[in-house]
């Protein structure tokens, strides 16, 4: 019997994996997809090749890509953007690591306390998780971004609309500030060149430069697994698990099987209580079974397998909320084109940010050619432009809402270094009909009953529909600023790319599935550490950072309630991914 089984080693899981496998518990990491052991040969920079959402390297799928991917049901127009393998979406994810708005937690005394969604808060305070934010940004570790030309035109549009800038890492008024992100700043020839042969490791450390985040980084090349610029918790976390004997006096390594489907939670009852006591999985490869036993289940599987396995599984949903009130920052998309050159491009995805507390945020996003395009014309409002279907809705942007067309598209994509993209992130509602359930229409696949993912984009709270307008003016406003002689606002249909808080924790045992803990209320000995445990959108702030802060807590409650622990955040100091210690013990595993 393990000690411990986490499900799922995307953003959360890892977490879990190597807090509690460096205090000596005997752990288990079950990863749906692959294991990309060399990332060198499996990311390239062909957009295509890596993005695809049916066969590529980077998708919700098997291993092998011939296979097809696996289905969801999502009965509305929509894009549903997850990673399965080792890292999980941090795969894609492009670093960006803010602490969540300090209006979502309650406690919060602020005089803006009821902009906020205050049904659904945390339940316990902002001051709480400090600790374990300091704990999570020292490990992956966390610095200012580093930037280029798009972030100074970013900037010079914040202040334009009359911004302060945000020195503190509490977002407490309406502000612009460099990301705080998860990419090593670059040194050496790290930055400065575009020369491949000059900026592999150790000549080059860090970020390249080389504009390609949202495709796994595998940068700089040839440099050791835990020192890849961006810290996906591929090249953060993991190496950490599976070398934690080596770096942790008294640390076991985690047992790490990759292209396990785990299709059941089991239970017992004991005492009259329903507890977990393992799971059973599935070899994708060979399509064997295994069960395994272990004292403590985590599910780190993602805010749409979260529910779906525990809904498989036949768990109890007394109060139905398994599933529900999904978040999804009801993201949008703003392009201004510039008179000049912004590297849009260049360097990291995301680099710069305004944060609008009780409202959202907004952040500058440069992309690669195909992604350009694809952003450019993803639109719930129709066509607009030369030809206008007279959908849109009118604003400080250009003529109507809309995806670009024709000529306009292809101006657009004829410098995309021209081009600076803002990203709108809605602080977004929790609510009950944003759901995932299991699809009643379409036939099981090999794990089970498929989810059913719901998000419909128009029958929104009043305040979600508000705030993402609002939004989209602040960042069409920010561009004009900048000097942007066209701004063009597709409307996107629900893109979920932050999925938060469809398994939630809190306070009300009537809208919650799981305690102030991560506990499940009528499962014990069962955690949930991942963005499905989040309590609401974080303020609209990117929900990593918080998923990491709080599963590193919920390691701790782990330890202390089942294994007889003393919490250790409060009383040590963390090892960072990048230490000495940490190189070594991968370059001696050889990972
Ligand atoms: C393009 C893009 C950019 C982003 N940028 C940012 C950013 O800058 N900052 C930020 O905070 N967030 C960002 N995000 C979001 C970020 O990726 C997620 O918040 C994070 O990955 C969520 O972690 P998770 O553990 O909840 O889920 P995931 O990372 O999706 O991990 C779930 C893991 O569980 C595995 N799994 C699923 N089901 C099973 C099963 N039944 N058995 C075993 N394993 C299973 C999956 O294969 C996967 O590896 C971005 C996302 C995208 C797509």
């Amino acid at each position: 019997m393990r000690d411990v089984i986490v499900i799922g080693s995307g953003g959360g899981g890892p977490v879990v994996a190597k807090e509690l496998a460096a205090r000596g518990l005997d752990v288990l990491l079950l990863e749906a997809g692959p294991r990309n052991a060399k990332v060198e040969e499996a990311w390239s920079h062909y957009e295509d090749d890596q993005n695809n959402l049916f066969k590529g390297a980077l998708r919700w799928g098997p291993a092998a890509r011939a296979k097809t991917n696996w289905f969801r049901e999502t009965p509305q127009r929509s894009y549903i953007t997850q990673v399965a393998g080792v890292g999980g979406t941090t795969n894609h994810y492009f670093g960006n690591c803010p602490r969540s708005m300090p209006g979502v937690f309650t406690g919060y005394e602020g005089a803006d306390r009821a902009a906020y969604d205050v049904a659904h808060l945390f339940p316990f305070t902002y001051r709480e998780l400090v600790p374990y934010y300091q704990w999570v940004e020292h490990t992956l570790p966390v610095k200012t971004a580093p930037m280029g030309t798009k972030e100074q035109v970013f900037f010079r549009g914040c202040e334009g609309i009359g911004l302060p800038v945000q020195t503190t890492k509490d977002a407490t008024r309406d502000a612009f500030r460099p990301q705080e992100n998860s990419i090593l700043q670059p040194q050496g020839n790290a930055g400065l060149t575009t020369n491949a042969a000059l900026l592999r490791y150790p000549q080059a450390q860090g970020c390249t430069f080389c504009g390609y985040c949202y495709q796994g980084c595998k940068e700089p090349i040839r440099s050791p697994a835990n020192l890849k610029a961006k810290r996906a918790t591929s090249t953060s976390y993991v190496p950490m698990a599976l070398t934690a004997d080596l770096w942790m006096p008294g640390g076991k390594a985690v047992s790490l099987v990759a292209n396990a489907f785990v299709t059941k939670v089991l239970t017992a009852t004991e005492s009259g209580q329903v507890v977990a006591k393992g799971v059973t999985w599935r070899d994708t490869e060979t399509g064997l079974s295994y069960t395994e036993d272990a004292k403590v289940v985590v599910m780190s599987a993602g805010c749409v397998e979260d529910p779906r396995l525990w809904l498989n599984s036949g768990l109890p949903n007394p109060n139905g909320w398994v599933g529900k009130g999904l978040t999804d920052h009801a993201l949008d998309w703003v392009i201004g084109v510039m008179p000049y050159d912004t590297n849009s491009s260049k360097g990291p995805a995301s680099a710069a940010r305004a944060d609008f507390p009780g409202v959202g945020c907004v952040e500058n996003v440069g992309l690669p050619p195909a992604l350009q395009g694809l952003t450019a014309s993803f639109s719930d409002s129709g066509v607009r432009g030369a030809y206008n279907v007279g959908r849109g809705e009118t604003g400080p942007w250009t003529g109507q809402t809309g995806r670009a067309m024709g000529h306009e598209i292809k101006d657009l994509l004829s410098n995309v270094n021209r081009l600076l993209n803002v990203l709108v992130l809605t602080d977004d509602d929790v609510e009950a009909q944003n759901q995932v359930s299991l699809s009643s229409v379409f036939p099981p696949d090999e794990h089970g009953k498929i989810p059913k993912v719901e998000i419909q984009k128009r029958q929104r709270s009043a305040r979600t529909l508000s705030n993402r307008r609002k939004l989209a003016e602040r960042a069409a406003l920010i561009l004009k600023a900048a000097g942007a002689t066209k701004v063009i606002r597709p409307d996107f249909p629900p893109l979920l790319l932050h999925m938060q808080s469809s398994m939630r924790m809190g306070s009300d045992a009537a809208t919650s599935v799981l305690d102030a803990n991560a506990e499940a209320r009528w499962v014990k000995r069962l955690f949930v550490a991942d963005n499905a445990a989040l309590a609401n959108a974080c303020g609209g702030m990117n929900p990593t950072l918080t998923t990491q802060a709080l599963a590193t807590r919920t390691s701790e409650k782990i330890f202390q309630l089942y294994f007889g622990g003393s919490p250790w955040v409060s009383r040590e100091a963390p090892l960072s991914s990048v230490d000495d210690r940490v190189t070594q013990a991968v370059v001696q595993r050889g990972l």
